[in-house]
């Protein structure tokens, strides 16, 4: 009787300590395909198309082959961001070298206030997470007084490293627009497989705008949170990523493709 109610106990503080996960085990997995770090080098072959990469996640984010656009992934709808910002719904035979997906669940609904811009929002919410060690799909859906957002150019092998690409990125300038970003807070451990900390990719509500975030106003928004405590990565099995170098240390290359700095 002790040992049972000591177990109920046990039961009751464990059920308090731990957040309910939205959604089951097959839903809590963050799938990735390649490596942030390959990319960076400039492996830019399709590995997976995009009706394999959404049977693993109906959110998310990532590029396609050739590095022709950026890819925002919402609703299970796969679009491509071209060169003037606009979105483009792809088939599902098109191939992605790099994307990550999960199926997103809410299991924090927040609603932080108008006026943050993204490192303030950064802020705003690390303060409110859980932990820093785990990996979270995050959306935040209404109206932004502003969105700064790129795409990148189609490349032709011999592909140049991301870093190249990115000095010719085009910028886009949104006021006053409503939409939804989605995308993965990644813990600093995801070094050289993920883009530690903050990746969002834009989708505006009529899917005329969108492209990977460099700087944000928020206006009145939803925020969503999708705890995502498994990671499964799909590594080509061909190609050139099987003899690339992927020692050494890009986080310095990193910072400057994510934050768009030319
Ligand atoms: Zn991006």
């Amino acid at each position: 009787m002790r040992a049972l109610r000591l177990l109920a106990a046990l039961t009751l503080c464990l059920a308090l300590a731990l957040p309910a996960y939205a959604g089951g085990p097959g839903r809590e997995t963050l799938f990735q395909v390649s490596l942030l770090d390959a990319l960076l080098a400039g492996d830019y072959y399709g590995s997976m198309n995009l009706g394999q990469l959404t049977k693993h996640g109906d959110t998310g984010l990532g590029t396609f082959q050739d590095l022709d656009g950026e890819m925002v992934v919402s609703g299970g709808v796969v679009y491509r961001v071209d060169m003037q910002g606009k979105p483009h719904v792809m088939p599902p035979k098109a191939l992605t070298p790099f994307a990550q997906v999960t199926y997103f669940d809410s299991d924090m609904i927040l609603s932080p206030p108008a006026g943050l811009d993204f490192p303030g929002l950064k802020k705003w919410l690390t303060e409110r997470l859980p932990s820093q060690n785990l990996f979270y799909a995050v959306r935040v859906k209404g109206s932004f007084s502003q969105i700064k957002a790129r795409s990148v150019p189609a490349q032709k092998p011999p592909y140049p490293p991301l870093l190249e690409v990115v000095k010719h990125q085009a910028v886009f300038n949104w006021q006053d627009v409503e939409g939804e970003l989605v995308g993965f807070i990644s813990p600093a451990y995801a070094k050289g497989t993920g883009a530690p900390g903050w990746h969002l990719h834009f989708l505006s509500a009529d899917k005329t705008k969108g492209g990977h975030l460099l700087a944000t106003r928020l206006g009145k928004v939803s925020l969503e949170v999708d705890l995502t405590p498994r990671l499964t990565i799909a590594l080509p099995i061909q190609g050139p990523f099987l003899k690339m170098d992927l020692g050494s240390d890009r986080s310095k290359a990193l910072h400057v493709v994510e934050q768009g700095k030319k």
